[in-house]
């Protein structure tokens, strides 16, 4: 937590705001839109929520297919599962880890001429990083399929100068306890378009409808964030800058003491943007290294080091058994290699160095 959080908390119980509605919510949609630079916002019980609105509000259905990047988080795709459709994942490229945009534009094209295109997809912003979503997007308009952003990692990153996350048509970020910024639990929902914020807020509130007592049209959910964690976030948005700056310095203290070592490569950082570095991740090489990732992920645990694999991608999920994927070798490469660091954002020098002096230890050392 920052210094502000609990001064906004206390309003919260001093006004007797205790509900998911009321100031804060308010002013934590309003300070994030400016923070990340878009029209609208609706603030939400997780980042989960905010997906689930937005595939709802693009129309995806049962039957339907979304495209969905591969190599991610569960919870980028579940959603689609809630809303009966069917996800089909897409690989990733190497220069960023993310939907590789040559693979998706050939499979638009070829799913174009066959007439089942995908009803949404679904870009993840991995591990603090933009994905390229210029020809993404330039794609995905060819076809008129709206573009939904998986933006929960990447708060705080900028793509051409802008937060990734306000490209589609809608953007999704997540105040889970473990990201950037938190509100223990919490997510937003992001758009241009007023309509569709606005839509989210009534189905995020049980769909009720005008009347005075419970007239009810549709079925909606209880997907409101509370007031009294909208007040954290308020806080927490103050020092989100801080929080990049405390991260990507991880990152650089890493790669500095690690990055000579043969056989050790870390994430890159695409050149069209600037990443927020969340998670310290690189990519372990056994022939040169001289041991593979696991045993690199033992000797720390033997420390009482928390590391972890690089995500599983979804195409190779047991939950997600016999759902398409469109590649998938550079994932499961990533999967097999890839290992993130301790990377929290009041990690001290100390710290960093004992999880440095591990590693250099391992291998060929
Ligand atoms: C954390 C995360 C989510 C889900 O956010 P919650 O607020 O935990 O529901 C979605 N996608 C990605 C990529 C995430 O890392």
């Amino acid at each position: 937590m920052g210094e502000r959080e609990q001064a906004f908390v206390q309003e919260a119980f001093e006004s007797n705001w205790i509900a998911p509605i009321g100031p804060h919510v308010t002013a934590f949609e309003q300070e994030f839109c400016q923070t990340v630079g878009i029209g609208h916002a609706a603030a939400l019980s997780s980042g989960t929520a905010a997906l689930h609105l937005a595939l709802r509000l693009a129309g995806v259905g049962p039957g339907d297919e979304v495209f969905c990047s591969s190599l991610t988080f569960i919870a980028s795709a579940s959603p689609i599962v809630y809303q009966g459709a069917r996800p089909v994942f897409v690989d990733s490229d190497r220069r960023s880890w993310n939907m590789d945009p040559e693979l998706l534009h050939q499979a638009l094209a070829e799913r174009a001429r066959r007439g089942c295109l995908p009803k949404a997809v679904v870009l993840v912003h991995l591990y603090g990083q933009s994905a390229d979503i210029s020809p993404i997007l330039a794609a995905c308009n060819q076809y008129d399929i709206p573009l939904i952003e998986d933006a929960a990692e990447a708060l705080g990153a900028t793509y051409k100068g802008r937060a990734p996350g306000t490209f589609g048509r809608f953007g999704i970020y997540s105040f889970n306890g473990n990201k950037i910024i938190t509100t223990s639990g919490g997510g937003m929902l992001v758009a241009e378009d007023p309509a569709g914020i606005n839509e989210a807020r009534f189905l995020a509130t049980q769909a009720r409808d005008p009347a005075p007592h419970y007239q009810h049209s549709e079925v909606g959910y209880n997907y409101r964030l509370s007031n009294v964690l909208a007040g954290i976030g308020r806080g927490q948005l103050q020092v989100l800058a801080d929080r990049v700056e405390a991260r990507r310095h991880n990152f650089a203290a890493y790669a500095a003491a690690l990055g000579d070592r043969p056989g050790l490569t870390f994430m890159p950082e695409a050149e069209y943007g600037r990443s927020s570095r969340w998670l310290s991740c690189l990519t372990i090489d056994a022939e040169q290294f001289g041991c593979d990732r696991e045993a690199v992920r033992l000797a720390l645990e033997a420390h009482n080091i928390e590391s972890r694999p690089v995500w599983k991608p979804l195409h190779l999920q047991p939950a997600f058994e016999g759902c398409e994927a469109i590649g998938g070798a550079v994932a499961e490469d990533l999967f097999r290699r890839g290992l993130c660091l301790p990377s929290g954002s009041s990690l001290t020098e100390e710290e960093r160095g004992r999880v440095i002096d591990v590693i250099q230890h391992c291998g060929y050392a």
